[in-house]
């Protein structure tokens, strides 16, 4: 099989199965340069409370340990932007949850690549394996990581979920688009936590997103959450890439259920009305109790 059958075939697969952009890069360790900028990142502690960011180091600096024989990595880019706004949560979580449905959705595209090279292999990740998946995404040519830490797909923006399927065959590889973001610095001053350096680093410990959704226990003291209950897109609503956002998939358009919610219903909903509402819904992740968190 050519490797340019790998490229057209297999990205043209992804498309279809509703990527937004797909191209692979080799799988191969990353450069020591991010390697290093990454240990410099947790050794500051700007990770916050997500100890797991600290687990797996090895597996996050050489992805071919997640697969044996791992050869290549597909990335993919899957939109989610909104074009009828929650007040409360974030664009990416008003929907079904994009590790279930982009898994679902990428089934059928790890077979073809399966069959397509006769007794290879894949793996499917999404969101869940210890992979540097915007790293990986800037490497295959996706895209470029912005200031505000986001990957942005030319034309498309940056609310785009990131999956990846490794594979044991070699490909057709991308590669990274040059230049940068543009570097406005809209998203820098925006950012209500200031958690963006202005460089591209991130400090979690201020930013609403992680503080809301990940975050465990009190808030810090003086945190004005602005309203927001779960997650913050201001970095990405004021970057100019994403004045045109393509439609989300349906998966991940609004639940009329999440859409009607107050303030209110939240600080007096059950667990039941929790489960009910949230069933298959990335907002499971905070928990009840996050929410009431948040509200309080
Ligand atoms: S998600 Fe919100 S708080 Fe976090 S960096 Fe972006 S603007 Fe700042
Ligand atoms: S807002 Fe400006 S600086 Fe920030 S990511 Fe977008 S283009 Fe880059």
């Amino acid at each position: 099989m050519s490797s340019s059958r790998c490229r057209c075939d297999i990205t043209d697969a992804a498309i279809a199965a509703g990527a937004v952009a797909a191209a692979f890069a080799p799988c191969e360790p990353v450069d020591s340069r991010a390697a290093g900028l990454y240990r410099d990142w947790l050794s500051r502690g700007a990770h916050g409370g997500m100890d797991y960011m600290e687990r797996y180091g090895d597996v996050r600096d050489n992805p071919c340990l997640l697969l044996d024989g791992a050869r290549s990595i597909l990335c993919c880019a899957f939109p989610y932007g909104q074009t009828s706004r929650s007040e409360l949560f974030s664009d990416y979580a008003v929907g079904d949850d994009y590790h279930e449905v982009l898994r679902q959705r990428l089934g059928p595209v790890a077979e073809l690549m399966e069959t397509t090279v006769a007794g290879s292999a894949t793996r499917i990740c999404v969101d869940t394996a210890p992979l540097r998946e915007r790293y990986w995404a800037a490497r295959a040519g996706l895209g470029v990581i912005g200031l505000n830490n986001q990957l942005i797909v030319p034309g498309v923006g940056s609310k785009v979920f990131l999956a990846e399927i490794l594979w044991t065959a070699e490909a057709d590889y991308g590669t990274p688009l040059p230049g940068d973001c543009g570097r406005c610095g809209a998203c820098v001053t925006a950012c209500p936590g200031h958690a963006l350096d202005g460089a591209g680093g991130i400090d979690c410990n201020r930013c609403l997103s992680y503080l809301t959704i990940e975050h465990r226990g009190p808030l810090p003291d003086g945190l004005v959450l602005s309203g927001r209950i779960y997650g913050c897109d201001i970095c990405q609503d004021v970057c100019p890439h994403n004045r045109y956002c393509p439609p989300s998939l349906p998966e991940f358009c609004p639940r009329p259920a999440v859409m009607a919610l107050s303030r209110d219903d939240i600080a007096g909903m059950s667990q039941t009305e929790f489960s009910t509402i949230f069933s298959h819904s990335a907002v499971k992740r905070a928990k009840l109790a996050g929410l009431k968190r948040n509200v309080r």
